[in-house]
Formats: structure tokens, C-alpha cells, sequence
């Protein structure tokens, strides 16, 4: 009689809709946000309806877009078969609208040979956010990529030359041609490109479980895809090749196709100038 009351109370406090939460996520609840969670190992983890990658250990994580809906939930199913639902809540944010002139024309409205290209970057760009390989390479925490001024900020409505066009997907930092350009976590070189129609010298880096970064206008890249690369490890130099108006470097955060603001993700923030 024991026994099954025990189970019972098992069973009842497993599947209650109080439970205690299952998920511990560290990382700001705000739109652009990317967050890092850990569940009991042998935990799996839908969202969205897809399955998360959940590593050994029961590290995983989350990313929120710039216009993420506020409130979200993750289906946690643990190593005991039972299923749990975390609800998460995002605090809203509000973006900035930002005009940029005196850009070539051609950089604002592409011509047909340029679309041509921008289509096989975007697909070099695309293969590279489909990866959801297995390191947690991101959980060693990400730094600054380089010295400077911060120029743009995520998530900015962009005017140029007068026309609306999306987003700013990154953070700008302005800073003198051939300043060094780092890593801004450790991971694997996934794409090198030399020439892509708006970012010019292109590198991107995986990190793993989706997450990506891209380092873009540069003037010189130093590294070579498959290469191995540590928090840190210079990639390159600051530049203005493609789409640009002065050198300066576009630092991306991805988590496979969701832009996630930079600036929520890395540490250490005096490595930064303010903006004047
Ligand atoms: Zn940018």
C-alpha cells in the first residue's frame, strides 16, 4: 500500500503542471537574446516544433529573433519518458531607425548580374546556417572581435540612400583600416569568401548546435576554412570591402537562420570605446 502511494505521488508530482522548472536557462529574456540552458542529460527538447540539439551533458541553447513573440515555451521530455512544458517570457524591445547615405547606388539597388551573385553568397551563407554540429564550442563564452567605436547597433530599421530596407543584423564597430579582427569565441572556420557582393572579405565561424558568427568588410582574412580557431585567435583585419561607407567591422551572432544581437551575448564590454 506504501509502495503505490509513493508511486502515485511520483507520478502526480511528475506530470503536475507546477513542477518545478526543468530547464535552467542563464541569458537575458529579451528579444535578440540568445540563452544557454541546461536540462538532465538524456533530455530532449522541442521548440518550435523542432527538436533542440541537447549535448551529453544537457547543455543546449535558445535563440530569440528580433522580433521573437514574448511568450514562448520549450517541451521538455526527461530520461523517464515524462513530458514538461517551461513557458518563457521575453521583454520586448524597441529599434532604432538609422539613415545611411551616399552609398553607390549599385550597393542599394543591385543590377541583374549582382543579383546573380548575391544569390550564391546567400546559398554559401545558407549552407553554413543549416550546421547544427555537435562541439559546444560557445560555451567557453564570447569576446570582443575588436577594438572601436560602436557605429550600428542589432535590430536598427535601415534607411539607405533614402530607401527602406531590412534590418541591421550585427553590430558595427568602426576602427582603422588593418585593425586585427579576432574571434570572437572558439569554433571551426565554416565559410572564406574574398569577394561577396555586400560584406566583401567574409569569414564565418561555427561554434556549434547552430550557432554562428560572421565577420564581414574585412581587408584581409587570415584564416582557411576547416581551420580551427580559439577565443581570441586573430581572423583577419578591420576593412571596407562590399557594402561599406568607412572601415569598420559587421559582427554577426547567429543561431542557424535567427540574427541574435551580439552585444547580449559577449562579455567584457570595456573592450569597446563609447560612441561619441
Ligand atoms: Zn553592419
Amino acid at each position: 500500500m506504501k509502495a503505490m502511494f509513493m508511486a502515485l505521488m511520483v507520478f502526480f508530482s511528475s506530470n503536475s503542471v507546477h513542477a518545478a522548472e526543468r530547464a535552467l536557462l542563464k541569458g537575458s529574456l529579451i528579444q535578440g537574446s540568445l540563452v544557454t540552458g541546461k536540462v538532465a542529460p538524456g533530455s530532449t527538447i522541442n521548440f518550435h516544433k523542432k527538436t533542440v540539439r541537447v549535448s551529453p551533458d544537457g547543455d543546449f541553447i535558445l535563440g530569440f529573433g528580433r522580433n521573437a513573440k514574448l511568450t514562448q515555451s520549450i517541451e521538455i521530455l526527461d530520461p523517464n519518458g515524462f513530458t514538461y512544458t517551461q513557458d518563457i517570457k521575453l521583454k520586448k524591445r524597441t529599434y532604432k531607425i538609422t539613415h545611411i547615405d551616399g552609398l553607390p547606388g549599385r550597393k542599394v539597388t543591385p543590377n541583374p548580374n549582382d543579383v546573380k551573385r548575391i544569390k550564391a553568397d546567400n546559398a554559401g551563407i545558407g549552407r553554413v546556417r543549416k550546421l547544427d554540429t555537435q562541439t559546444q564550442d560557445f560555451l567557453v563564452g564570447f569576446q570582443w572581435p575588436t577594438l572601436g567605436r560602436i557605429s550600428g547597433v542589432y535590430g536598427s530599421q535601415r534607411v539607405l540612400n533614402g530607401k527602406p530596407r531590412s534590418p541591421h543584423n550585427g553590430v558595427d564597430i568602426a576602427a582603422p583600416k588593418g585593425s586585427a579582427v579576432l574571434a570572437t569565441a572558439t569554433g571551426t572556420v565554416a565559410l572564406v569568401h574574398q569577394d561577396m557582393f555586400y560584406s566583401g572579405k567574409t569569414v564565418m565561424i561555427d561554434h556549434g548546435h547552430g550557432l554562428s558568427s560572421v565577420y564581414i568588410h574585412m581587408s584581409k582574412i587570415l584564416v582557411k576554412q576547416g581551420q580551427l580557431i580559439t577565443k581570441g585567435e586573430a581572423i583577419g583585419a578591420v576593412g571596407m570591402t562590399g557594402r561599406a561607407t568607412g572601415p569598420h567591422l559587421h559582427w554577426g551572432i547567429s543561431l542557424f537562420r535567427t540574427h541574435l544581437d551580439p552585444m547580449l551575448i559577449v562579455t567584457g564590454k570595456t573592450n569597446v570605446k563609447k560612441a561619441q
